[in-house]
């Protein structure tokens, strides 16, 4: 039986040089134009690879977790510090006071880019858990911490019904997941932010779960992790308890994938399906199709193709400021994913 094995990317792309040099220059209505042109370059450019899923590479998006965060005005700079191996950081917002909601929703991008694509698209949002970072050590006056969370919770579901609305699949970024084990690996910080993604995911039906992902990674940003040498053995198990349809897991940049599989195995049941990377964002060097085939069908030998599908192991670009990447081998990568998937479908 021929199996085609589904293959969807993460979603963001590397900005050009044109919209990052727009971006420090103009905000607003001026800023539109060039916002337009980089989707539809970047919608274009993913029709152009083969792959049967797409997203607007996130060319709208200030960075994955800060979206919801634009045009308010009731945040400091000052908020949690995320430190990565190479020695840089990035520094979340803090809220300041109350109450909270979003600014924006990730549905105003996704409806902007149906209008361009032809190809499915999946729409990226952000993990109720890494927004739940937003408040601050010290109770804000007037607006406790319980508050907030159910402020944030609401408007998490928001986002997620507004896309699942559109007939799109919704992908949870849940980078934070492997960090919070680093941070706490008594476990309680990772238990909490899954209780919490599934208190937002109990607001949909079992159907409507099946077409929510999450994606996990060791946090990908100017080439460098947060968390990858945290043991997979000590936060899979965990990630799987989380009550959606699909997962999305980093596996080509891992220094033993058939491990980080055996790990997997008694997890891909039911309907469940688990998208392994297959190209890895922060290499330079471009995987071959075959090399990527060898890889699926090693993959096969732990998940069943009907548990199975194939995805690049993170975002080109979750910071809009990262260039580490060319956009050049972010599509070159993702080209070769989608024919090492038919290649490796073809011999299923
Ligand atoms: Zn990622």
């Amino acid at each position: 039986m021929k199996t085609t094995l589904p293959t969807e990317p993460i979603g963001s792309i590397p900005r050009s040089a044109e919209l990052l040099a727009a971006i420090q220059k103009f905000s607003g209505p001026e800023l539109e134009p060039y916002y337009e042109a980089a989707v539809n370059d970047t919608i274009h450019r993913f029709e152009e690879t083969g792959s049967p899923v797409i997203t607007d590479g996130e060319q709208r998006k200030s960075s994955f977790v800060t979206y919801p965060l634009t045009g308010l005005r009731n945040l400091t700079s000052a908020g949690v510090v995320i430190p990565f191996k190479d020695g840089h950081t990035r520094q979340l917002p803090a809220l300041a006071s109350g109450p909270f909601h979003f600014g924006s929703y990730a549905v105003d991008d996704l409806r902007k880019a149906k209008r361009i694509a032809r190809r499915t698209l999946k729409q990226p949002v952000v993990a109720v858990s890494a927004l739940s970072l937003l408040y601050p050590a010290t109770e804000i006056k007037g607006y406790s911490r319980a508050a907030f969370m159910d402020d944030l919770v609401r408007e998490c579901i928001k986002d997620i019904r507004h896309c699942l609305d559109e007939g799109v699949h919704v992908q949870i970024d849940f980078t934070e997941g492997r960090l919070a084990v680093k941070l706490d690996p008594s476990k309680t910080l990772l238990k909490s932010f899954i209780e919490l993604n599934n208190l937002v995911l109990s607001a949909f039906s079992s159907s409507e779960r099946q077409r929510i992902g999450v994606h996990t990674c060791p946090g990908g940003d100017h080439d460098s992790t947060h968390s990858a040498d945290v043991d997979y053995a000590q936060f899979l198990p965990e990630l799987f308890q989380i009550n959606a349809g699909n997962f999305y897991v980093q596996l080509s940049s891992e220094p033993d994938r058939k491990r980080a599989l055996k790990i997997m195995q008694p997890f891909s049941q039911g309907t469940r399906r688990i998208f392994v990377g297959v190209t890895d964002p922060l290499s330079k060097r471009i995987e071959t199709a075959k090399e990527i085939k060898d890889s699926i069908l090693e993959a096969t030998h732990f998940i069943r193709p009907e548990n199975l599908g194939t995805t690049d192991d993170c975002g080109f670009s979750p910071f809009c400021d990262d260039v580490s990447t060319s956009r050049d081998t972010a599509f070159a990568k993702i080209s070769n994913r989608v024919e090492g998937n038919t290649l490796a479908s073809q011999i299923l």
